[in-house]
């Protein structure tokens, strides 16, 4: 940032992951000057949102830094994509995964969203798509960049996680639940995609969706390797204590969790987290 202030740049490229594009991002955003984002792996929409999640040197979420505007260019090169290891694109699907489930809550809700207004069917339908476009593809995206190679599946789910997934249609429960669980150290080496899909999957238990609906979910993340219970989020031991921990926090003022259609409290948050837990037991068998 102060090498920005110093120096006199007309546009911010960044190159990189998520948090080397939110800095970016950020950081272009102070300067008022154009950015350009450059994607090395498809493992979160921060290559095309409009805003740049700020953590404390810890890893622990601290707050969200809302921009007036998407990037201004967002080039990607699949190759780039499927050279990096597999479980970039695979969180970035756990990622592209709450769209759809946040986009609908946020659509029952009332609260404007991040983009200061109200959730649309355009929205809605983008989120669906992007959720039609992991199930169909996911798994053959993830067995190609296993090898390497860029095939139509790899190029659909690249699309979905950095595009459709854009989160347009406003953030709900599972982004604060995701929230929550940085509290806990013990998540500290799973990816922000990786805790998101779980964090789907309890905020579906919470919402009481249709089991079949659930087991989909479940069954897809298994498929994909993304986590389903507490222990492969390393908290197998935490106890009702400790998820409180993450519970409360997802219950924070600011959180999005409260675009949900109805009151949500940290009782909820996790008994949802112990229910998730359960069925992913029941599914991994
Ligand atoms: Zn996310």
């Amino acid at each position: 940032m102060k090498k920005g202030r110093d120096e006199d740049f007309n546009v911010i490229v960044g190159i990189g992951g998520g948090k080397t594009l939110d800095t970016a991002k950020a950081v272009a955003h102070f300067m008022s000057v154009p950015v350009i984002t450059v994607p090395t792996t498809a493992s979160s929409n921060a290559p095309v949102s409009a805003l740049s999640v700020i953590y404390t040197p810890e890893g622990e979420f601290e707050e969200y830094l809302y921009l007036p505007k998407n990037p201004d260019v967002v080039l990607v090169d699949s190759r780039i994509i499927a050279e990096a290891p597999v479980r970039f694109l695979v969180a970035g699907m756990g990622d592209a995964l709450a769209a759809k489930f946040e986009a609908e809550a946020a659509y029952r809700g009332t609260s404007e969203h991040i983009s200061g207004g109200l959730s649309t069917v355009t929205t809605l339908t983008m989120a669906q798509a992007c959720f039609e476009t992991l199930l169909e593809n996911g798994y053959e995206a993830k067995l190609a960049v296993e090898a390497n190679a860029v095939t139509p599946a790899v190029e659909k789910v690249i699309e979905a996680n950095i595009l459709l997934s854009g989160k347009t249609g406003g953030l709900a429960a599972a982004h604060s639940i995701h929230n929550g669980l940085t509290r806990l150290e013990e998540t500290k080496n799973l990816y922000h995609g990786e805790k998101v899909a779980f964090a789907v999957i309890a905020q579906m238990v919470m919402e009481d969706r249709a089991p079949e609906e659930i087991q989909e979910v479940i069954e897809f993340c298994i498929s994909i390797g993304l986590p389903v219970t507490l222990e492969q989020m390393g908290l197998k031991d935490a106890g009702r204590d400790r998820l409180m921990v993450a519970a409360e926090a997802a219950c924070a003022e600011k959180e999005t969790i409260h675009n949900m259609p109805f009151p949500v409290n940290p009782e909820m948050v996790l008994d949802s987290l112990l229910g998730a837990d359960a069925l992913g037991r029941e599914f991994m068998i």
